[in-house]
């Protein structure tokens, strides 16, 4: 395996095919053209998507975007130039998780904002996962020097300057149990959820789902609107 950590970073073009190199399952030396897209740079790459379905209990073990930590960030701008969403998320851990007000003044202070807001929260992309979201905190949003963040934006359906923080948060306060620590993988399947599916339809459909299942109310979806069988 220690070849293969001189390869050189995919070619960000995606007009341009990637450049070719070998598989990182062991067994095969087929040319890989697909990158694990949760991974630091250098990615490993596979030449297909069985390869590296295949090799994912081994591969998991390494990639950083695997690990869990209680709290992401999303940056308004990657720190190594990258353009993927993938390059704008890193690891965060929060000391004060759980502590509402602890984990806005550990926020703050770590990141150096002068104010912290809460900024909203969107849902995983499983339907049935209602009863937690991820919250999003925030800088000043009134101030306009900041870079909009182009992820966060899409997460929430408004425009959001500046690095956000990311946590989970239970959307009911009587549900205790959901994972609190989630991995670079799950939060990139999350933003990449919002391009394809709008923000605040989500956002609405889904906290909806939330009450409802807390009313004990059986609720679905039909033709993607929300509808609760009284
Ligand atoms: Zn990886
Ligand atoms: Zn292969």
């Amino acid at each position: 395996m220690s070849t293969k950590s001189s390869i050189k970073e995919p070619d960000k073009d995606p007009e341009k095919p990637p450049e070719a190199n070998v598989c990182a399952k062991p067994d095969c030396d087929k040319l890989a053209n697909k990158v694990c897209t949760a991974c630091n740079p250098p990615k490993t790459r596979y030449c297909s998507a069985k390869c590296q379905k295949d090799e994912f209990k081994y591969h998991k073990m390494s990639c950083v975007g695997s690990q869990k930590v209680n709290c992401f960030l999303i940056r308004a701008i990657a720190a190594n130039g990258g353009k993927e969403d993938v390059d704008h998320i890193e690891q965060f851990y929060l000391r004060s998780y759980g502590d509402f007000y602890a984990q806005l003044e550990e926020l703050q202070s770590r990141l150096g904002w002068r104010i912290i807001m809460e900024a909203g929260q969107f849902y995983a992309p499983d339907p049935k996962i209602n009863h937690w979201h991820y919250m999003v905190f925030h800088p000043d949003e009134h101030d306009n020097q900041l870079v909009v963040n182009g992820i966060a934006s899409r997460c929430l359906g408004r425009i959001i300057r500046g690095d956000v923080a990311i946590i989970r948060d239970a959307t009911s306060d009587e549900v205790c149990c959901f994972p609190e620590e989630f991995s670079r993988r799950e939060l990139l399947a999350a933003v990449e959820f919002y391009e394809t599916h709008d923000a605040n339809q989500t956002n609405r459909n889904r906290s909806g789902a939330a009450m409802a299942d807390r009313m004990g109310y059986p609720s679905r979806f039909i033709d993607g609107v929300f509808v609760v069988q009284l």
